[in-house]
């Protein structure tokens, strides 16, 4: 497998056209700080995901995923660099447009489906009421509700209560909910943490249609690195950066793996390519026409036999 760099290109000038990416974060930095410790969740985490696209988010635990949404769903601000969703830039909006924000441009899925769910109101009644709340008309909500559950493959479940729905079908339903208002960015914290194989896969199904059908672009987060087989854009997070990005061709091509390369232009190789070539501390460069090559640099003496 070769790795080739990806240059993206990264703009935070006031010149950007509307249309730019729907996320952008560049150079993101979130330091907590508690009892004289500091923890460095994001340190320097460089994201672009373009308007209609889905991208995978994948990494151990402690990674910084859960501090990336934190931060994109605009509950959390970032301690230094730039994160714009859909235009908003989150490290300068002020409380009351960030409540805007939360309202009108961004979803939310959380592992537990039930988080987001009235138990005494049926499917359909969960998927009206953020509907009711932003002041759509009765007639308007029923009808969206039912187009809602129909994309999601649970118009069975309209009538039910959340006691009557296994936990993909409820999983499904907060789904409804988090698009009830077609918000322009889905964002997912592991909505497929507690679910069988099964499931799972249902609940991955019914985010796909969101993108594609109601063209919310998405943003899912997963410690499960078997979803980059399901999505065409898996960037990987480590230690609170993003490393590698695998893309996937329709066409049965095989996956390509990129390394991403900021604005600074500094790339991570991965870990099992250095290993393998023993590379360390340093490496040799070479600008050839069309790709760089990447060397280790020549042994030490004392290694030398
Ligand atoms: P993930 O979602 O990938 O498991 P998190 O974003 O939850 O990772 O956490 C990233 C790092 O930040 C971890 O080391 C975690 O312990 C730390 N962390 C998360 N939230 C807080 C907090 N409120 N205070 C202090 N440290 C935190
Ligand atoms: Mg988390």
């Amino acid at each position: 497998m070769t790795t080739t760099p990806t240059v993206r290109r990264r703009g935070a000038t006031a010149d950007e056209p509307p249309q730019g990416p729907d996320i952008l974060c560049d150079n993101l930095v979130r330091i907590y700080r508690a009892e004289g410790i500091e923890v460095v969740a994001l340190q320097g985490l460089d994201l672009t995901v373009g308007r209609g696209e889905l991208v995978a988010l994948v990494g151990a635990s402690g990674s910084g995923k859960s501090t990336l949404l934190g931060i994109l769903s605009g509950l959390d601000t970032p301690s230094a660099g730039l994160a714009r969703v859909a235009g908003h830039d989150l490290s300068t909006t002020d409380r009351r447009a960030r409540l805007e924000y939360r309202r009108r441009t961004v979803g939310f899925l959380f592992q537990q489906a039930g988080a987001n769910l009235l138990p005494y109101l049926t499917a359909a009644e969960n998927v009206e009421l953020p509907m009711l709340l932003a002041g759509v008309r009765r007639r308007e909500r029923a009808t969206r509700a039912r187009d809602t559950l129909e994309v999601l493959g649970i118009a069975e479940c309209a009538d039910r209560r959340p006691a009557e729905l296994s936990g993909g079908q409820q999983q499904r339903v907060a789904l409804g909910v988090a698009v009830a208002n077609r918000p322009r960015v889905l964002l997912a914290d592991e909505p497929t943490g507690e679910l069988d194989t099964r499931s799972s896969d249902e609940v991955f199904e019914a985010i796909r249609r969101a993108n594609s059908e109601l063209g919310t672009t998405v943003l899912v987060v997963t410690h499960d690195p078997l979803v980059s087989e399901h999505v065409a854009r898996t960037v990987a997070i480590r230690d609170g950066r993003t490393s590698t990005e695998v893309l996937r061709r329709d066409g049965g091509h095989p996956a390509e793996e990129y390394a991403v390369l900021d604005r600074a232009g500094r790339l991570q190789l991965p870990r099992a390519f250095t290993a393998s070539l023993q590379m360390r501390d340093r490496v040799r460069l070479d600008l050839e026409p069309d790709h760089i090559g990447v060397w280790p640099a020549a042994p030490r003496p004392e290694e030398d036999s």
